[in-house]
């Protein structure tokens, strides 16, 4: 599946740089692009591919992208928000030409403001919120226009000035754009330019106690940067003809907007306010906990920046709304782990092995190979001795046919050492399997037996007395359900009732000793197993492992 939408995207051109193009043959000179995140929450992997789709454009038609922070709303803005913002777009590689803030602009947007006053296209409003929306009409039946629409240029341009001078309280008056009150196009219908708000702003402090409203800053802001094209998502594509209608009416450098589908994925939210919910009320260990689907939690996940842009660059760019597999995004940072992750050996579920003709206290170092997809990688030494852990899994008293793994009786590789032979199958009171007793062949190691014979099982061990212990964190999809809002009703049922009470299963992992190493953050395999990092929460005192992904697509088998 996956190999096909890549070949693909890599012949053709997606819509928006046939767009591009398109106004290249027309005659535009630059490119310049921008992301426009709003500082109130951290990013997560829908803003990954809008990220992705603007630096991307930029680079490819040697343009500009800038960075902007849409600062508009400062109750709910931080600049921990800010700065995270900024390092997630770097540690996916990428870096703006500038960096801005709409909030640098509040003094041009004021004066434009102020011009729009002056050519009799906007006007102060004393209405409340509630008789404005009230007013509005709907679809079928036009507005009303509000007792306040005709008030004078002069009498709008001293209000105005008073809104910017603190003399209102919140809410106490609007500034609206005069249009019509009747026009199809709700947005239309004299939109809100500004409010009052007395609030400090997270840049400007105290200034400004009017803000501007999105649709009236975004387009603006685009054309003092000169944004060639403005590219966002498809629910944008109603606000559209407002962002050319003010443009026009100030006559200034015509920025163009164009949408493309967001991303949506199964198994995952992506609302900013609920992700925030969750980091609120405890649910999550915060916005970086490796279920969120934030671009932290993806690098503390052990997730690379190019398995990232790789899927977006897979998904493509669409114009329809959709929802992509989660499946997808595993895949990507399997295939990428793949290449550069380092081998290793860890036990997450162990079964004791006594190898009874290896003699007491005697201890071997093995070879094992740290990547077959990458030579240099090198080498290192495993530590062997006569206790060892194997993997629950890899031993069944009374397997089916074409179990190749241990058996009563029967004989397997060790990774990289020695056949070792089952004995005998040691049980507690209960019946339960707690040892066993193996022989080992000792002219077999390094691939070799004493008679030429071939086993064809190999299965991964650890040194019970070399291994060193972790906590390793075992992760789910965060929701039940494909779709997290799947069955939700009004008073019933929410999306929070789909959380999923198994997204996160803590296990104690018993890892061979080259692993007390391994950086924070840093993926390695753990062989047919997985893809593990160490968590930011490990220490050299108490390690804790991430999984990353697992080795095989077990999505269809996890979430049946
Ligand atoms: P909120 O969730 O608070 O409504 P948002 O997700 O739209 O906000 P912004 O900070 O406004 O967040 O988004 C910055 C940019 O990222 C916008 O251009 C927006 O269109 C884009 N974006 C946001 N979510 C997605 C998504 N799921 N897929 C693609 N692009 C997205
Ligand atoms: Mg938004």
């Amino acid at each position: 599946m996956a190999i096909e939408t890549i070949e693909k995207s890599e012949k053709s051109l997606n819509f928006i740089e046939e767009i591009i193009e398109e106004s290249i043959a027309k005659g535009e000179k630059r490119v310049q692009t921008r992301f426009p995140p709003e500082p109130n929450g951290y990013l997560h992997i829908g803003h990954a591919k809008s990220i992705c789709i603007n630096f991307g454009m930029a680079k490819k038609y040697g343009g500009k992208c800038n960075l902007r922070f849409d600062d508009t709303n400062p109750v709910k803005e931080d600049t921990e928000y800010v700065d995270s913002i900024k390092r997630d777009i770097q540690w996916l590689g990428f870096q703006w030409a500038e960096e801005r803030y709409a909030s640098d602009y509040f003094d041009q947007l004021y004066d434009w403001a102020v011009v729009l006053i002056k050519k009799g296209l906007a006007y102060v409003d004393d209405q409340t919120q509630e008789q404005i929306r009230e007013n509005r009409g709907t679809v079928s039946v036009p507005g009303t226009p509000s007792p306040w629409r005709d008030r004078s240029v002069e009498e709008n341009l001293d209000l105005f000035e008073r809104m910017k001078n603190g003399e209102f309280e919140d809410g106490a008056k609007v500034l609206r754009a005069k249009i019509d009150m009747a026009h199809p196009n709700m947005l239309f219908r004299d939109p809100i330019m500004y409010r009052i708000l007395h609030a400090d702003h997270h840049r400007t402090g105290d200034k400004w106690c009017i803000y501007p409203m999105y649709d009236y800053a975004h387009g603006q802001c685009d054309s003092i940067e000169q944004i060639t094209h403005s590219i966002c998502t498809l629910e944008f594509d109603v606000h559209r003809p407002l962002y050319d209608w003010f443009i026009q009416a100030l006559e200034i450098y015509p920025s163009h907007q164009y949408e493309f589908a967001r991303l949506n994925l199964t198994y995952t939210m992506m609302s900013k306010r609920r992700l925030l919910k969750l980091v609120q009320e405890g649910a999550v260990m915060g916005w970086d906990d490796p279920r969120m689907p934030t671009i932290c939690a993806l690098r503390r996940k052990g997730y690379t920046p190019a398995s990232v842009r790789n899927f977006a660059e897979m998904v493509g760019v669409a114009k329809r709304d959709n929802v992509i597999d989660l499946g997808k995004l595993e895949y990507c940072v399997r295939e990428d782990l793949n290449k550069i992750a380092e081998r290793r050996m860890a036990v997450l579920n162990p079964l004791k092995v006594v190898i009874t003709n290896y003699e007491e206290g005697r201890k071997e170092l093995f070879t094992a190979i740290n990547n077959p997809e990458d030579e240099a990688a090198g080498t290192r030494q495993v530590p062997f001795s006569k206790v060892i852990y194997i993997e629950r899994d890899d031993f069944m008293e009374n397997p089916p046919k074409k179990f190749f793994r241990l058996q009563p009786g029967g004989e397997v590789r060790l990774r990289y050492a020695y056949l070792i032979k089952c004995e005998e199958v040691i049980k507690d009171e209960e019946g339960n399997i707690i040892e066993l007793r193996c022989s080992y062949d000792p002219m077999s190691g390094n691939g070799s037996s004493s008679d030429g014979r071939r086993v064809k099982g190999v299965i991964h061990w650890v040194s019970a007395e070399d291994a060193v212990e972790a906590e390793v964190r075992l992760f789910n999809p965060l929701f039940t359900t494909e779709d997290p809002n799947e069955g939700c009703v009004e008073g019933g049922k929410t999306w929070e009732d789909n959380l999923n009470p198994d997204s996160l299963i803590k296990i104690t992992g018993y890892l061979e000793p080259s692993l007390k190493e391994t950086p924070i953050g840093k993926a390695v395999q753990f062989e047919r197993v997985g893809y593990f990092c160490p968590d930011t929460d490990s220490t050299p005192e108490k390690l804790v492992f991430n999984r990353t992904v697992t080795l095989k697509d077990s999505w269809a088998k996890i979430n049946k």
